[in-house]
């Protein structure tokens, strides 16, 4: 089997309309220069210095106990999901360019979650996890191929079942994975940008006159960087030709990545110099232009955020945000490169695993409070479901509700404080410039400051103590022995636990407007598809 170079599709910019009007007013464009200051952020301190951090990973139920307080009657709950957003470009995150003005001042409103983990480095493990509360080893949606398993329920279906009016917008076509009309999840609108809120708000004065349940799912700051050009130069000196170039070069390296995206993968199971060497001969240029795809990268995250307050401004506008349980959360940040990579999948490491998170509760209940434990996206659905009284279905979650702690309930007692956050695994064997040495499964554990990284089929470990070490840059699991083998304990009790459903069940063929959606993204080559079920027939 011979592979060769992906050529570079020329690139063209889509035409990218102004967000439409959601509050009656014509977009103009606000200054770029934030006020990234948060006013009055309350550090949350109730119950936070006694109450023991996340439970044992291998516990099956949920690790914290549900709260004891009475639930709440059913609040419309919107997931708004910012596709590829690094924590670190957020002002609230820490970051001092000012990108995330919206962002910063919804957080005062909200619960922010300091540490928040994705529960894998891509799109569609990361958002199966968000919605069942389940890791990959467990829903196995590793793949383009793969389907979710029948009996795992998604936050949509329970909340279908309690009257939600449900919805997903979405840019990104992997949300169809998930959420479905069967899924609980009856109406579904793919389009990119996803800031045409049109339909958005065409359903939402339809469908959304009592409790409602939305997903929004934006693609920006993913590639291809697409925002208006005027735009983008608030942020650095970028030509049309500059852009059009780091969006080729960007997508000729991730086409030329036969991994996990790819249905060629289980014509992939043996480490093959000669692919590695055609991703690093894709990736050789993204180097020297890595000041323009910041440049691109940050714009695209002032974007997501001028159109994030709009939808927020909006429900505000309509009267229904103080009855609304908000989240805004990434599914997974980016890498430029801090280890070796660009883009994303490729590893456990904070550049792609550490995500904003924050939660605002209805009538601004807990607003200000942090969270400075390891959270991971697994635990959005079990405090949403803790929240709104919904007992019976928190024994599917793997993740944990935070209530108790919000509340300052005590937790039930727990002898691990470590758990384990995310879970990578290269599905097709195949992600060859870093599988000599990641191997094809890795597991995430925290423990406070702590973070370990197994790998699992070398079964060799990473420590890194993230306050002092943010950048994970000094492995300290031979400095640090009884840290290393504390974490490794659990992330092997995780595995010894898990159902292991990786690689996963197979799925039906994607849809063609899917599939066009996804090669626009960068994760099908050319003739990925075809390609793999030919090679398939023929095996
Ligand atoms: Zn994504």
């Amino acid at each position: 089997m011979r592979f060769t170079l992906y050529r570079a599709r020329e690139w063209k910019p889509s035409r990218v309309p102004r967000p439409a009007m959601v509050n009656g007013t014509e977009y103009s464009g606000t200054s770029a220069r934030a006020v990234a200051a948060v006013a009055n952020l309350l550090v949350f301190a109730a119950g936070v210095a006694t109450w023991t951090s996340a439970g044992s990973p291998v516990v099956r139920a949920q690790s914290s106990p549900p709260s004891t307080q009475p639930a709440h009657r059913t609040p419309s709950v919107v997931i708004y999901l910012i596709d590829t957003l690094r924590a670190d470009r957020v002002g609230v995150y820490g970051s001092k360019d000012g990108l995330t003005p919206k962002m910063d001042a919804l957080a005062a409103e909200c619960v922010l979650f300091e540490q928040a983990s994705a529960a894998a480095p891509w799109t569609l493990p990361s958002i199966t996890s968000l919605f069942t509360s389940t890791f990959l080893t467990e829903h196995g949606m590793g793949t383009t191929a793969s389907a979710l398993p029948d009996e795992l329920k998604t936050l949509g279906q329970i909340l279908a079942a309690r009257g939600c009016r449900s919805a997903v917008f979405t840019a990104n076509a992997w949300s169809g994975r998930i959420a479905d009309a069967k899924r609980g999840y009856p109406r579904y609108f793919v389009q990119k940008p996803v800031y045409d809120w049109n339909r958005w708000q065409e359903w939402f004065s339809r469908e959304a006159k009592s409790a409602f349940h939305a997903y929004v799912h934006t693609t920006e700051p993913h590639i291809p960087y697409s925002a208006p050009l005027d735009f983008i130069n608030r942020f650095g000196p970028v030509t049309e030709e500059q852009r059009k170039d780091a969006n080729e070069k960007m997508f000729n390296y991730v086409r030329n990545r036969p991994h996990a995206f790819d249905r060629r993968e289980s014509t992939l199971t043996q480490f093959s110099e000669e692919l590695a060497a055609i991703e690093a001969e894709a990736m050789a240029p993204l180097p020297a232009m890595s000041t323009t795809i910041r440049v691109l990268y940050d714009a695209h995250v002032a974007w997501a955020d001028e159109n994030l307050g709009r939808f927020v401004q909006y429900l505000k506008d309509q009267g229904r945000w103080d009855d609304c349980l908000f989240v805004l959360l990434s599914d997974h940040g980016e890498e430029f490169a801090e280890h070796g990579g660009w883009m994303h999948a490729q590893s456990l490491h904070e550049e792609l695993l550490h995500v904003p998170l924050m939660i605002h509760f209805p009538r601004g209940e807990f607003a200000g409070a942090k969270i400075s434990d390891p959270a991971s996206l697994v635990d959005v659905m079990p405090t949403i479901l803790d929240y709104m009284g919904c007992r019976a279905e928190l024994a599917q979650c793997r993740g944990r509700s935070w209530l108790p702690r919000l509340r300052g309930e005590p937790a039930a007692p727990d002898a691990s404080t470590a758990r384990v956050v995310a879970v990578r695994h290269n599905t097709s064997r195949a992600d060859h410039l870093f599988r000599r040495t990641r191997g094809n499964l890795n597991i995430a554990v925290r423990e406070g400051p702590w973070k370990a990284i197994w790998n699992v089929d070398l079964d060799s470990l990473e420590l890194y103590h993230l306050q002092r070490d943010p950048r994970e840059q000094a492995n300290l699991a031979s400095a640090d022995e009884e840290t290393a083998k504390r974490l490794l304990t659990v992330a092997k009790r995780f595995m010894k636990n898990e159902k292991r459903r990786v690689p996963g069940r197979v799925a039906e063929k994607l849809d063609r407007k899917s599939e066009e959606n996804l090669r626009e993204l960068g994760y099908l080559g050319d003739d990925a598809g075809n390609r793999g079920e030919k090679e398939n027939r023929r095996q």
